[in-house]
């Protein structure tokens, strides 16, 4: 069977996926498959590369140009993606391809593929739109403000006193749609709140300002589709307040405690919201869950991430690994999901 890896991408969080692909590369059992290559530019155009029966030597076989094609790679249209007895693996973070376009394209090319579903992805992806729902079953979220570009436009005053009248400084600010913390900024006043809506609006339309808060930020993984499971949850330790683009994937200075020491109830908690924040959502697959822990012991879901992270460095995948599915492992499992879930509605 073939795993036709989609990485890249015209997101803001294009390298993080090439990091991503390179750890799915290394561990894919090729005794059972063969990898195609497929490369979005950040332009988007798609750029066939080579059909890989091993594990590559180096990870230069992943940086495909459309100007070397004719050697390793040629450029094809989208749907030129299109074969029997395969699956894609979409290792795509962000816009354009975590949330719902992606797949939605898939479903219509009548492709499988790995991970969460139009409705699913859209609504995750969309940070509004899952507090909305999420509110709706009763899982604790921190305060917040939805606003959109021309609201702001309009009336920055008005926008002003309405964070105002229900946040406290400082505040965050982020686009809807994005990852990696890609144009989130805190905001300690007025003046930097400006700045940081700026600065969101550069992503898109539709911003949430957030109460800050101080906490610990811990993380459950989820798998499955139907019968959905859960690890413990891990934390993410960290000498910085915001756990920012750089310290993501730069500083390497960021360290994962799993299991994290937190009281056994709290774990518990964090599974049963994750839980039900996935199935409310109807993920499908896998997500991670990221929550605000206070020193007080109260939980704040964060967000769902429905292509988290995917490097072997990842929490994610080092979740699972502690919990005795080791990556390649975890790779398999995502593909019986995908076929499974494509099966299912045939
Ligand atoms: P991911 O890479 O996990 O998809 P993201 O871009 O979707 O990230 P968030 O997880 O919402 O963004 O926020 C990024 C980081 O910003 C958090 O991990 C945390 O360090 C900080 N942060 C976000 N919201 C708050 C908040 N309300 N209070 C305090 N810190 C926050
Ligand atoms: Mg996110
Ligand atoms: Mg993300
Ligand atoms: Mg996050």
């Amino acid at each position: 069977m073939r795993i036709i890896l989609l990485y890249g991408g015209q997101s803001a969080e294009h390298d993080v996926s090439i990091l991503s692909a390179f750890s799915v590369l290394n561990a894919v059992y090729y005794n059972y498959y063969q990898v195609q290559l497929v490369y979005i530019t950040k332009d988007g155009q798609w750029v066939k590369g080579p059909l890989l029966n091993e594990k590559p030597a180096s990870e230069e076989v992943l940086h495909l140009h459309w100007q070397n094609a004719g050697d390793t790679a040629q450029v094809i249209q989208a749907c030129q993606i299109k074969e029997d007895n395969a699956i894609v693996l979409p290792i795509l973070h962000g816009p354009n391809g975590e949330d719902g376009t992606i797949q939605g394209f898939l479903e219509t090319i009548d492709m499988p593929y790995v991970g969460a579903g139009v409705m699913t992805s859209a609504s995750s992806m969309d940070k509004i739109t899952t507090k909305y729902i999420l509110h709706a079953v009763d899982i604790p979220q921190v305060p917040y403000v939805p606003v959109l570009k021309n609201q702001w436009k309009e009336n920055p005053k008005k926008v002003f006193e309405q964070c105002e009248g229900t946040l406290l400084y400082p505040m965050f600010v982020k686009p809807a749609n994005m990852g990696s913390s890609v144009g989130i900024s805190e905001a300690h006043n007025r003046e930097e709140l400006q700045e940081a809506l700026i600065e969101a609006y550069r992503y898109d339309s539709r911003v949430v300002i957030e109460q800050s808060i101080e906490a610990r930020e811990i993380e459950v993984a989820i798998l499955g589709n139907e019968d959905v499971r859960t690890t413990l949850p891990g934390e993410i330790v960290k000498d910085v307040a915001f756990y920012d683009y750089n310290s993501k994937y730069i500083d390497n200075n960021i360290k994962m405690q799993i299991p994290a020491k937190i009281p056994e109830e709290v774990q518990e908690k964090a599974r049963q919201y994750a839980k039900r924040a996935y199935t409310t959502l109807g993920g499908s697959g896998l997500s991670r869950c990221d929550f605000f822990l206070t020193s007080k012991n109260e939980l704040f879901l964060n967000e769902l991430n429905t292509m988290p992270g995917f490097t072997q460095f990842s929490m994610y995948p080092s979740l699972w690994e502690k919990t005795g599915l080791p990556y390649g492992d975890l790779i398999e499992e995502l593909i019986q999901l995908g076929l499974n879930q494509y099966n299912q509605k045939k």
